[in-house]
């Protein structure tokens, strides 16, 4: 059963106590009961202080061990309130902006906290979109407009496919590349997209040889004004940049592009959700299937 706080007052009451945050995420991360990560064994003895005891292997392990709140130095109470925070903004929060309303004493804390739960917006072993899809590229940084041929030096490329939902759109996924090889598009469709579907391409020759998907590919022509070749990718490349330009005022250094990716991804494949309480569930949810990140990792993290 999906159970979640529906308003911050709700919020508030209920997670109170490190130990009322550690009984929804034992919840979130073993629904079944508790499984040793050493051994699986299901026995296991309360310790102090959130850890438990296991009983076949004596391994000593928490909640929050092994996930995105591994090794924090900070109250899960503050993170539960910085999840709220991030997933019921209608379009999330900057660093800084969590800084203030959490009253966090450091930058640096309330950009970690950030970082760290971006990284859990991308759901492990996720579906990948079907049906009939659009694939196209496009640009983040340097000057946006005026910019002539497919690469530039200080420009980020970004690949995004989109699901064709009737007239409208379905799910996203969005990936930055760092060219635009057969090899690596190709890789992003395997990767996002189910095999028998179509996928509707614009001429790159790159494109051709697409194995185990019907190809639609649309030779770019003159189009008339205001009119795409694929509606759906530029309608999603336009919410994207306006996000990135509004929320962030286009503050995002291209090492940490990824990280924006994941969350806008996370925003708009649940855009439909009617209450935002759902979206704190799926980011608790998901925080306790990622692998911890410790700061240096998020760092470095520069593919
Ligand atoms: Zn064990």
């Amino acid at each position: 059963m999906e159970d979640y706080p529906r308003t911050l007052p709700e919020l508030e009451a209920r997670f109170s106590t490190e130990e009322s945050c550690r009984q929804y995420l034992f919840a979130l991360r073993w629904p079944d009961g508790f499984k040793c990560p050493a051994c699986g064994g299901a026995q296991a003895w309360p310790m102090q202080r959130g850890l438990w005891l296991c009983a076949g292997c004596r391994h000593q392990t928490s909640v929050t061990a092994g996930t995105v709140f591994q090794d924090t130095h900070k109250p899960l109470t503050l993170w539960f309130r910085a999840m709220w925070y991030v997933t019921t903004q209608k379009n999330g929060v900057s660093a800084l902006g969590l800084q203030r309303v959490l009253g966090l004493g450091s930058y640096k804390t309330a950009w970690t906290l950030l970082h760290k739960l971006r990284r859990a917006m991308v759901r492990p072993g996720r579906d990948r979109l079907k049906g009939l899809v659009e694939v196209d590229e496009t640009y983040w940084g340097g000057q946006e407009e005026g910019v002539v041929g497919r690469l530039t030096q200080e420009k980020a490329l970004i690949l995004v496919a989109v699901e064709e939902d009737g007239a409208g759109m379905g799910r996203i996924r969005l990936r930055r590349t760092l060219d635009l090889t057969k090899d690596s598009l190709h890789r992003f469709i395997g990767d996002s997209v189910e095999p028998g579907s179509t996928v509707r391409t614009d001429g790159l020759p790159a494109y051709l040889g697409l194995e185990g998907y019907a190809h639609d590919r649309r030779v770019q022509r003159r189009q008339p004004e205001g009119e795409h070749l694929l509606p759906r990718v530029h309608r999603v490349v336009s919410l994207l940049k306006r996000w990135m330009m509004g929320t962030h005022q286009g503050a995002i250094a291209q090492d940490y592009l990824d990280y924006y990716l994941n969350e806008f991804t996370f925003r708009f494949n649940r855009r439909t959700s009617k209450s935002r309480g759902k979206l704190f569930y799926r980011l608790a949810e998901q925080a306790v299937q990622v692998d911890p990140a410790p700061f240096k990792f998020l760092t470095l993290h520069n593919p």
